[in-house]
Formats: C-alpha cells, sequence, structure tokens
C-alpha cells in the first residue's frame, strides 16, 4: 500500500480576512517524514489549515502532479488527512466509533478490511476497542486522533503537534509512530515544537518564522544548523 505521495507548493498565501499569515511559500513534501518548525505564532498551523481547505488560500498546490482540490470534503477525497490540534475526538465514543468515523469516505465493502489494518497497525487500540475515548489519557487520544485518519488510507498524512501535552515517553512514542507510517508509504507532514526529537525522526525540516520560510534540508543537517541550534536548541 505504498504510494509515496509528493506535494509541490509554489507562491503559497493564507490568512484571516485581511491579516495575512502566509506570502509566497515555496516548498514541497517529498515522500517520507517532513517537519515543520518554528516559534509560537510563525504560521505552522495556518499552513496546514491552509492545505486542507481550512483557510483560504492563494498560490499553486500540486499533489503528485495533480492541483489540491481547495474544498475539504475533495481534499479528504484526494487522499490527504489531517489530525489537527486537539484532536477533535468524540470523548462520548468509543475508540472503535470514533474510528469507524473516520473511515466514512472508504467504500462499505472494504471498511472491515480497513479497521483490521488499522487495529494490527496500533494494537494498543484494539484492547481499547470499547473504551470511550474521553477517558484515554492524552497519549492514548493522540494515537486514536492518529489511527481515525488512517483509516482513510491516505497518501498524504498531515500532523499538527502531535506530541503537544504529552509525557516525555509518549512524545517518543507518537513520534515513532509517525515515522513508521511514513516507513510504510505515507508520506507525512508534520508540525512540532519538539525541535530536537522531531529532527531526530524526520527525513527533512522547514523553520518557519514570521509567515516565512527561513530554513530548509535535510533534519540532520538542519539539527546541526546554526539557525536551529541558536534559536531552538540553546546552542548545545
Ligand atoms: P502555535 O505554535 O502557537 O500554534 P503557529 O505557528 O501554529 O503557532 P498559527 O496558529 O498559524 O501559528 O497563527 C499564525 C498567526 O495567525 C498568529 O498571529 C495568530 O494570532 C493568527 N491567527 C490564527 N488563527 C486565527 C484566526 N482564526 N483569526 C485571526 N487570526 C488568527
Amino acid at each position: 500500500q505504498a504510494r509515496h505521495a509528493h506535494l509541490r507548493v509554489r507562491g503559497l498565501g493564507a490568512g484571516y480576512g485581511a491579516f495575512l499569515v502566509l506570502r509566497g511559500l515555496e516548498f514541497e513534501v517529498r515522500p517520507g517524514l517532513t517537519v515543520i518548525l518554528g516559534p509560537n505564532g510563525a504560521g505552522k498551523t495556518t499552513l496546514l489549515r491552509a492545505l486542507n481547505g481550512l483557510v483560504q488560500r492563494t498560490g499553486e498546490v500540486l499533489l503528485d502532479d495533480a492541483p489540491l482540490p481547495t474544498r475539504t470534503d475533495a481534499i479528504v477525497r484526494s487522499g490527504v488527512a489531517l489530525v489537527a490540534e486537539g484532536r477533535q475526538l468524540f470523548p462520548q465514543m468509543t475508540v472503535l466509533e470514533n474510528l469507524e468515523l473516520g473511515g466514512w469516505l472508504v467504500p462499505k465493502a472494504e471498511r472491515a478490511t480497513r479497521l483490521e489494518q488499522v487495529m494490527n497497525d496500533f494494537p494498543k487500540l484494539r484492547e481499547r476497542a470499547r473504551q470511550l475515548a474521553g477517558t484515554m489519557s492524552g497519549g492514548e487520544q493522540q494515537m486514536v486522533a492518529v489511527a481515525r485518519a488512517m483509516m482513510s488510507a491516505p497518501r498524504l498524512l498531515m500532523l499538527d503537534e502531535p506530541s503537544l501535552g504529552l509525557a516525555p515517553r509518549m512524545v517518543d512514542e507518537l513520534l515513532a509512530i509517525a515515522r513508521r507510517i511514513a516507513d510504510a508509504g505515507t508520506t507525512v507532514l508534520m508540525v512540532e515544537q519538539n525541535v530536537k526529537k522531531a529532527l531526530a525522526v524526520a527525513d527533512r525540516g522547514y523553520v518557519l518564522e514570521r509567515g516565512a520560510l527561513v530554513a530548509s534540508g535535510h533534519a540532520k543537517l538542519l539539527a546541526r544548523s546554526s539557525v536551529i541550534r541558536e534559536a531552538y536548541l540553546g546552542a548545545q
């Protein structure tokens, strides 16, 4: 089920009303795991929202050489899934029911297979299938949110700060999950505040500051760059 999607973005602009947050962004998301870093308010969430049709955008976005639609439902149908900040699970529904909701676009005949696949990929959730999502720990809920997104078998998965508010061990687990998903053939674009850990698992990274990309490159090289060391890693 390897898909290796490739996203190309030219002249991307987005904002809220007259307030432009992003201007003229040029970047690409190659197969593998790409991380977007940057300080609070840089526009990272806005970037993911723009790519998912949740805020208006200008510019050209190509997914595997076809224009990415601008409406969210069409974007989802084209094989893109977003795990938004805050996870947005249905707390009064079970894990299983939350996952089933993630499969709403999957043809009926394929839903059971898809669910089985996701349960295999997230064995911890199989044990918890009947638990109410709202009673799970923060890390477990984040896992459900990622698993729910994988129900649609996306070729491009976007994650907005998957490790937000999690204990260090869960941060590692979520980042490992992102890595595994990328290795299994789904292209992953992830926003992260956890700079060091994110660069340790990612293939490539971009640094966004005040709505503009100020650095990019292979994750290992970025981790050693002065931009990253001075601004985000305390010049270790
Ligand atoms: P954080 O890491 O704090 O989430 P971010 O890099 O994701 O930051 P965004 O959330 O994209 O940044 O915000 C970028 C800018 O857009 C900020 O100045 C923010 O105040 C503004 N902004 C975000 N959402 C809205 C909105 N709904 N209406 C108006 N302005 C907004």
